[in-house]
């Protein structure tokens, strides 16, 4: 079962108080740790982010060309406002740094039954904010999205504020950013050092060096449960997810490229995709969860499986795609929560140690928020 509605997020932990001009050490430049590292050290620590192999890397969960940004999550209000959030600080980061970041071409649900709670739930909220998603009939829609076909479809929803985000792109900015803010970047495998009496006291680096902080975040992505094997090991699971990139028909490229990212309703795949992608293709992803994968070890080949029911659902829904060559594929981890709630806690033995991750498909919109109420909860 597909986990896009989340929980509750688990709240009523100790938190450290930090203050200003404490020494935080974030370890992962992914889009969790790269913002928090951002925050923390505009709010006056002095921050050093690390990452084993550089931020917005090909193995990292925040690697890939793009992700989709969208607001509707049921009912559940808290990630709905920081979906809402994040889409204004996406926003105003782009204009602060100069540099397109996100593509506001909307995000469109393919809805198959008149009632669909994922999107109706969420319609309240975006209303209240005055911001409501626009209700498209089937003819309607066949007009806006013509490479379209709607056949089986009741109606479709269109998110206008949501669309997609540069990925890898925004985590290395990030890290630029942080840099020129004066905190430090260090490219090193980091291990968590010893914890005695209620806290860590350092962190060791791959060269053997070792560092010393007030605080360290540990935002390590899918490689989370294995450094804290006996806290997240049986909490975070990491599945293999796929995502191919196609290239439309050249008689029809610029047509696709302009559509809005779109997610297929259905309730058990989730097939979605997002046009333009840089001009690296079209792209088609499945969110239904993939077998056991380690984030290290794991080879990134393609399954067949997976390629032939993406074809199967572009024959059915984006017809001129059928026999569009695959280009590109990437195999990414997502680290699932068994709820889809973000983990963000203090480690049981060590106040001092956050623990930051659990992004179960859906993390990566919410970079800016997330990384300003992290930040905002450790400095209370
Ligand atoms: C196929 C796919 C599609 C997705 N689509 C969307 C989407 O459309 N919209 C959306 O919002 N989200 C989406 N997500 C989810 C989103 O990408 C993730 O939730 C988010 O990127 C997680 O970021 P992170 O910083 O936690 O992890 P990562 O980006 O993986 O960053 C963790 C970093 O920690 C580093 N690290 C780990 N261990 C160490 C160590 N010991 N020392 C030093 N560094 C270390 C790693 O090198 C890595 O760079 C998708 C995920 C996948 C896989």
């Amino acid at each position: 079962m597909s986990t896009f509605i989340p929980g509750t997020p688990v709240t009523g932990h100790e938190f450290p108080s930090l203050a200003k001009g404490n020494h935080v050490v974030v370890v992962g430049a992914g889009a969790f740790g790269g913002w928090t590292a951002l925050y923390l050290q505009q709010r006056g620590c002095k921050v050093t982010l690390i990452d084993a192999w550089g931020p917005g890397h090909a193995r990292g969960t925040s690697g890939d060309e793009t992700r989709v940004i969208r607001t509707a999550y049921g009912s559940n209000e808290f990630y709905f406002n920081l979906a809402f959030r994040a889409i204004e600080l996406w926003k105003e980061y782009e204009k602060l740094w100069n540099r397109k970041l996100f593509y506001t071409n909307g995000v469109l649900w393919f809805c198959y039954e008149n009632q669909v709670p994922l999107i109706d739930d969420s319609q309240r909220l975006a209303t209240a904010k005055g911001r409501p998603y626009e209700y498209l009939s089937t003819s309607e829609l066949k007009k806006r999205v013509p490479v379209a076909d709607v056949s089986g479809l009741t109606h479709a929803w269109l998110d206008r504020d949501g669309g997609y985000l540069k990925a890898r792109e925004s985590c290395q900015l990030v890290a630029e950013m942080l840099v020129r803010e004066g905190g430090q970047y260090i490219q090193s495998h980091a291990r968590p050092g010893d914890i005695r009496s209620g806290g860590m006291k350092s962190l060791h680096l791959s060269d053997g060096g070792l560092l010393y902080a007030d605080a360290y975040v540990f935002a390590c992505g899918a490689w989370l449960p294995k450094l804290f094997p006996e806290v997240l090991g049986h909490r975070i699971t990491v599945t293999k997810q796929e995502v191919f990139y196609l290239s439309p028909p050249a008689r029809d490229a610029a047509r696709y490229e302009g559509i809005p990212a779109w997610i297929d309703a259905d309730g058990t795949d989730y097939y979605y995709g997002i046009p333009g992608n840089m001009h690296r293709g079209f792209k088609v992803g499945l969110d239904r969860r993939g077998p056991v994968f380690d984030p290290e070890t794991g080879d990134r080949l393609p399954s067949p499986e997976i390629f032939s029911g993406i074809r199967k659902f572009l024959a059915r829904r984006f017809p001129s795609l059928e026999h569009a060559p695959m280009t590109e594929s990437r195999v990414c981890a997502y680290e699932n929560t068994s709820d889809g709630n973000f983990v963000f806690e203090p480690h049981p033995e060590a106040k001092n140690v956050i623990l930051l991750g659990g992004g179960s498909g859906h993390g990566f919109k919410h970079g800016p928020a997330l990384g300003d109420w992290v930040s905002q909860t450790l400095l209370h």
